[in-house]
């Protein structure tokens, strides 16, 4: 059950902290991956990582450098991965970043940046992916929410517009597509063991976990294993949903 066999995944951010996760569990289950991210060595090197780790009946993992902040390589993305792997039957828009500040002193700059990464390249990337996936007949879309782009969080005004933004987006583009065999899905994390909560002390991490049912911050391959399910031929009904892997944190 799951298998990803024969499928050919774009990955963006693939080399972050849920990123890595992710392209590792739809390359055990069988998926050929695109790793997509800004910083080519990184993505060489978990290309090699992937390669490495699991067996595989295809001609390997491949990267493809883009800035998602840059318009034409957002545009150049899609028909690269056409190129280099023929065709794309999952995308994965998880790349995300953060410029926090509070609404009243938040720059334009810091506005602009999150939508364009976050919300704007993931539409691009939804559009181009949606002719050959319907001449396909088949398609599988999951785009990396959050919690707090469904409860708020103070400081993230644009990363919380961008979110929820992704959802209502995934919900349209779901209806368009449902008829062709193409499924638009969302996976929303809550507070996820990375790099960057690991930075955080001991107390920090306690107050963070006292607001978590099981008490604890999920790991990257849980978020994987939610996004492996979404990209599966037997996820075929489910479509303009949003799976929450939060620890019980928001129960929506
Ligand atoms: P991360 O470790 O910081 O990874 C972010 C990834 O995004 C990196 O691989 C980075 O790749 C890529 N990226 C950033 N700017 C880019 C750009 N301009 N062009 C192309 N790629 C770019 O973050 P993460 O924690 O794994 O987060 C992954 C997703 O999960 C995000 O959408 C985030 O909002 C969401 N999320 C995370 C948490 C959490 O607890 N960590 C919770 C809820 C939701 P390069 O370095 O190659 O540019």
């Amino acid at each position: 059950m799951f298998s990803l066999n024969g499928m050919n995944a774009l990955v963006t951010g693939a080399s972050g902290g849920i990123g890595s996760a992710i392209a590792h569990a739809l390359a055990a289950q069988g998926a050929r991956l695109a790793l997509s991210g800004s910083n080519a060595a990184k993505l060489r090197a978990f290309r090699d990582e992937l390669n490495d780790t699991y067996a595989h009946e295809h001609d390997g993992h491949v990267e493809i450098t883009c800035d998602l902040g840059n318009q034409t390589q957002v545009e150049e993305l899609i028909p690269a991965m056409l190129d280099t792997l023929g065709s794309v039957d999952i995308l994965v828009n998880n790349a995300g970043i953060t410029r926090d500040n509070l609404g009243m002193r938040m720059k334009d700059e810091e506005w602009d940046q999150v939508i364009r990464i976050n919300l704007e390249a993931a539409f691009r990337l939804m559009r181009a992916s949606a002719k050959p996936m319907m001449k396909a007949r088949f398609g599988r879309i999951v785009n990396i929410t959050s919690v707090v782009g469904a409860t708020g969080n103070p400081g993230q005004m644009n990363y919380c517009a961008a979110k929820a933004g992704l959802t209502g987006m995934t919900k349209a583009f779901a209806q368009e597509v449902a008829s062709r065999g193409i499924t638009a899905n969302c996976v929303a994390p809550g507070f996820i063991r990375t790099a960057m909560t690991a930075a955080l002390d001991d107390k920090q991490q306690a107050a963070i976990n006292a607001r978590i049912p099981m008490g604890r911050m999920g790991e990257g391959s849980e978020i994987g294993a939610a996004v492996a399910f979404l990209a599966s031929r037997e996820a075929a009904y489910v479509t303009g949903e949003t799976l929450h892997v939060n620890g019980g944190m928001a129960m929506l």
